[in-house]
């Protein structure tokens, strides 16, 4: 496996390999679990060249939130991606990427100001930012991308349709441990107590899941107070959640039965102790 930094070597290697080949991209922010190498076996099922990028981006942390303290763990990252025959891995720094002088930011409107984007103002700026300079440096013709943050991927999905980007975007399910809970970098983080506490997460989207399955006549505000009470039980500390359509992910009133909402998705977004925690569901008919 090739290892680079400079933005330039990892462009001029792929543009060589994209003469005999596909080339994937899997966008990561390091400290590789199970989940992330799932999308890296999605990737190498669809081109013989994949790239896996390891870079935690300034540009989506909050000056308050934890850009610091986010594990960095490259040396058992690397022997990861070796055991998967990865071809390159892309893991600039800071200065590599962003040079002094850096200059430009990609807004997505609507779709960066629900949900996450209300308690993470700039966030999807710098997803959007980073993946877009990604995908240019990496001349990517795919990458893959998590439901696990779903409301990434359909950011990135509208910034690719909008820009007329010549590449895909492949989700990938969410990969949870034994007990439920979705993997993620984070999750180190959590005391034995709070790691407990936050099964309420998947355990309350499985619960509105089975309800929507035998009930569709039940109101938007009825899953939602479900989980919510599921969560306050457990003394997570709730950041949101929320019943949206796919398409927008804008919130169907609380009125609404659960058959009207088109493509509907639970959120939920808490904070267990001092760690941030999100996880998501379809409630669509066809995923019951
Ligand atoms: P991150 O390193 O957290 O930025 O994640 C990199 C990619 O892995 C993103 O596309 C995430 O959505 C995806 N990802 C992280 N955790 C999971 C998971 N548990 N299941 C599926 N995809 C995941």
């Amino acid at each position: 496996m090739l290892i680079l930094n400079s933005p330039q070597v990892v462009q001029e290697t792929a543009l060589r390999w994209k003469r005999e080949s596909k080339v994937g991209l899997v966008p990561t922010m390091g400290a590789l679990h199970e989940g992330h190498l799932q999308l890296v076996r999605l990737a190498k099922t669809y081109s013989q060249r994949v790239i896996v990028s390891i870079f935690v981006n300034p540009l989506q942390f909050g000056p308050t939130e934890d850009l610091d303290k986010y594990p960095r763990t490259l040396e058992e990252d690397v022997a990861k991606l070796e055991a998967l025959d990865v071809d390159l891995l892309f893991a600039p720094s800071p200065k590599d990427f962003y040079p002094p002088g850096f200059s430009t930011r990609v807004r997505v409107n609507d779709l960066s100001s629900v949900l996450c984007g209300q308690s993470r103002p700039g966030h999807f700026e710098g997803v959007a930012t980073v993946c877009l300079k990604l995908f240019q440096t990496t001349q990517a013709d795919f990458a893959v991308y998590g439901e696990k943050d779903f409301q990434q991927l359909r950011v990135l999905q509208q910034m690719t349709a909008d820009l007329n980007l010549p590449l895909s975007l492949l989700p990938h399910p969410i990969v949870r441990e034994a007990d439920g809970l979705a993997m993620s970098s984070r999750n180190r983080y959590l005391s034995t107590q709070d790691r407990k506490r936050a099964l309420a997460i998947p355990r309350s989207l499985k619960a509105a899941a089975s309800q929507a399955r035998t009930n569709r006549d039940l109101p938007v505000s009825h899953f939602v107070q479900l989980t919510r009470d599921a969560l306050a039980g457990e003394h997570l500390e709730i950041d949101y959640v929320e019943l949206v359509r796919e398409q927008d992910l804008r919130s169907a009133s609380p009125e609404t039965l659960l058959r009207e909402v088109k493509n509907p998705r639970l959120f939920i977004a808490v904070r267990a102790g001092s760690t941030r925690l999100i996880d998501n569901l379809s409630l669509a008919e066809e995923s019951s």
